[in-house]
């Protein structure tokens, strides 16, 4: 982990792992360079789930639009990092004078497998959230040959498979993927395919919150109340340090909370930019500063 700093009694000290994922960073990278080009920017969707962050890309122009039929010519679509379906895809193509697509890499290899395991008319399962962007934009690659189950318990609703191959949705548990592959076997003859698309930003932030969490006397979770990555760090932190809270700006802190505290633990939300955090990082370190025990 990284001493924010030496030298005040308080020590702030930030995990090893935390805040913008490689494929959030790249889409708002994206968005930046297309701003400095002078392209009037709108995103389909919110581009990232952090109100601060959507409020300071807004002062420079970006809008969110909910459907491709509202971007009009001289206009930049954006295709956030969870992708779109192909057909959403041409429409904004047909629409928008540019379109910058931040789908995330490793999502792109999730609609490549599908595509191509529909293309040898072989069925495809995806394991994930039926109403998470990401899942629906993916089955789009395979839309007569796809499933998409949330766990093992839905295996029993499938029919039976064509040489089935399973992906995950990219930010699913490890252990609900396998056990779901596992229960897929049963539903074919054929040999099962079974790919792992899951991410590890998800994973590898749980696993650093964790080891500073039992380190500190209180910990702040930096991120959206409705961003599920942010909640789910919460919980695994409260796990080892009582003092948990989850908050979105440096208002929220609470400086009783801190009183008698000699080491407190930041960690970020993969949709929680860099520079919010260092602004909280500094309130925290001010108010380590000013108290007194
Ligand atoms: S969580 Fe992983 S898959 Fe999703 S956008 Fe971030 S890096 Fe890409």
């Amino acid at each position: 982990m990284a001493v924010a700093d030496r030298y005040i009694k308080m020590q702030v000290l930030l995990a090893d792992e935390y805040g913008f994922c490689f494929g959030v960073e790249r889409a708002v990278e994206m968005v930046e360079k297309a701003l400095d080009g002078g392209d009037t920017v709108r995103s389909l969707g919110p581009l990232i789930h952090n109100e601060q962050e959507m409020q300071r890309l807004g002062q420079y122009g970006v809008t969110t639009i909910t459907e491709p039929v509202q971007i009009k010519r001289g206009e930049t679509a954006v295709i956030r990092a969870h992708g779109v379906t192909p057909d959403v895809q041409r429409e904004l193509e047909e629409k928008a004078t540019k379109v910058v697509d931040a789908t995330c890499p490793f999502v792109t290899r999730v609609q490549k497998l599908a595509a191509r395991a529909a293309g040898e008319d072989r069925h495809v399962i995806i394991v994930g959230s039926p109403d998470h962007p990401e899942m629906i934009g993916v089955k789009g690659y395979a839309p007569d040959h796809a499933f998409i189950i949330r766990d093992e318990t839905e295996v029993a609703g499938l029919p039976r498979l064509r040489k089935p191959l399973v992906v995950s949705q990219t930010t699913i548990k490890a252990k609900t993927f396998f056990d779901t592959a596992e229960a897929i076997k049963t539903k074919t003859d054929d040999e099962v395919q079974i790919v792992n698309t899951i991410c590890s930003a998800t994973k590898d932030r749980q696993e650093a919150a964790r080891a500073l969490a039992g380190m500190v006397d209180a910990f702040y979770i930096i991120g959206g109340r409705h961003s599920s990555n942010s909640v789910k760090l919460l919980t695994v932190c409260k796990e080892q340090c009582e003092k948990s809270f989850l908050i979105e700006i440096e208002d929220e802190i609470n400086p009783n909370d801190l009183m008698g505290a000699e080491r407190v633990g930041v960690t970020a939300g993969a949709s929680t930019p860099e520079w919010l955090i260092q602004k909280i990082v500094a309130h925290l370190e001010n108010i380590g500063k000013s108290l007194e025990w």
